[in-house]
C-alpha cells in the first residue's frame, strides 16, 4: 500500500465513523420522539380510565347520605386532579406527534461528511414570486411552510428601501453535482473549499437562499458591501432567516449571500446572544425544531 493509498483509507474510515455517528443520532433521534410518543399515549389510556371509574364512584356515593362532607370533597377532588392531568397527557401526546412529523433534517447541521443524500427531497416546493428573481425569468423554488417567511422578508426590505433579489433556492442533488463538477473545472482540485460542500445539503432542504441585490445581481462577496446586507443583518432573524457562514466562523467560508431559515424563536435567540448556528451543539437546535414554523 502506497503512502497515499494508506493516508485515504485513514481519512475514508474517519468520514465513515462521522458519518454513521451522525446518521444514528437521527436514528436515535427518531426513535426517542416514537418511544416518548407511545408512552404518554399510554399514559393517557390509563388517565382515561381512572376518570371513568373516579365518575362513576362519584356518581354512585355522590348520593350517598352516609358520606360525609369531607369525603364528598375528597372525591369530587381526585377527580378535578385527574382531568387535569388528562389535560396535560393531551397536550403533550399533540406535542409529540407534531415532533414525529416535523423534518428534523431542517435545522440539521451539515458538513463535509454529514450531508443530505440523493434520496432527500424536501415535502413541498412552491414558486417564488418571479419579481424577486435574478436573472428574470428563472423559476426558483422554495420549501413551502416557509416560503411566507420569505415573501415578508422580501417584502419589507423593499419597503424600507433596500430592494433584494435571489439568485439561487432549492437546488436538488444532481443539480448541486453538476454545480460542483463546473467549479471544480473552473477552480481546479481548490473547488472544495469554495463550491458548496456545506452549504450544499442547505440548498438541498429548499429552505436556504442566495441573495443579491438589483446593482449587485449576482451571489458574491461585494453583496457584504451593499446596504440591502447591512438590512438582512439587523433584520432577516424577525423572519426566521440566519446566516449560515459569518465572517471569521470556524468551520467554512464567508458566504454574505447565503441564509437559511431557521425559525423565529432560533433566529431570535442566536442574534439576541450574538451566536451562530454552527457553533450551537446539535441537540440544543433541535429543541426549535417543534416550533419552526409557529
Ligand atoms: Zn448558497
Amino acid at each position: 500500500m502506497s503512502h497515499n493509498t494508506k493516508l485515504l483509507t485513514i481519512y475514508a474510515s474517519i468520514a465513515g465513523v462521522i458519518l454513521l455517528a451522525g446518521l444514528g443520532y437521527s436514528i436515535y433521534q427518531y426513535k426517542e420522539t416514537a418511544k416518548k410518543l407511545g408512552d404518554t399515549q399510554s399514559r393517557l389510556t390509563l388517565s382515561i380510565e381512572k376518570i371513568v371509574e373516579l365518575e362513576k364512584q362519584n356518581e354512585e356515593l355522590g348520593g350517598t347520605l352516609s358520606l360525609t362532607q369531607s369525603e364528598k370533597e375528597e372525591l369530587g377532588g381526585a377527580l378535578a386532579k385527574q382531568k387535569e392531568e388528562n389535560e396535560e397527557l393531551e397536550e403533550e401526546k399533540d406535542m409529540y406527534e407534531k415532533l414525529a412529523k416535523t423534518d428534523k433534517q431542517l435545522l440539521a447541521k451539515y458538513s463535509k461528511v454529514y450531508f443530505l443524500n440523493e434520496n432527500y427531497f424536501p415535502t413541498k416546493l412552491d414558486d417564488i414570486d418571479e419579481k424577486y428573481v435574478l436573472p428574470v425569468g428563472k423559476k426558483l423554488e422554495f420549501l413551502d411552510p416557509a416560503l411566507p417567511y420569505l415573501e415578508d422578508l422580501l417584502e419589507d426590505a423593499e419597503e424600507d428601501g433596500m430592494p433584494l433579489r435571489i439568485v439561487s433556492s432549492y437546488r436538488s442533488f444532481e443539480e448541486q453535482q453538476s454545480l460542483k463538477s463546473s467549479y471544480k473545472v473552473m477552480y481546479g482540485s481548490g473547488a472544495n473549499t469554495f463550491s458548496a460542500d456545506q452549504g450544499y445539503s442547505e440548498h438541498q432542504l429548499g429552505t436556504t437562499v442566495d441573495f443579491a441585490t438589483p446593482q449587485v445581481p449576482g451571489a458574491m462577496g461585494a453583496f457584504a458591501n451593499t446596504a440591502s446586507f447591512t438590512w438582512l443583518q439587523e433584520n432577516a432573524h424577525k423572519y426566521g432567516f440566519i446566516l449560515s457562514y459569518p465572517k471569521s466562523n470556524s468551520y467554512y467560508i464567508y458566504e454574505p449571500w447565503h441564509w437559511r431559515f431557521v425559525g423565529e424563536d432560533l433566529a431570535r435567540d442566536l442574534y439576541k446572544d450574538k451566536k451562530n448556528f454552527y457553533d450551537m451543539d446539535q441537540r440544543e437546535i433541535d429543541e426549535y425544531l417543534i416550533k419552526i414554523f409557529d
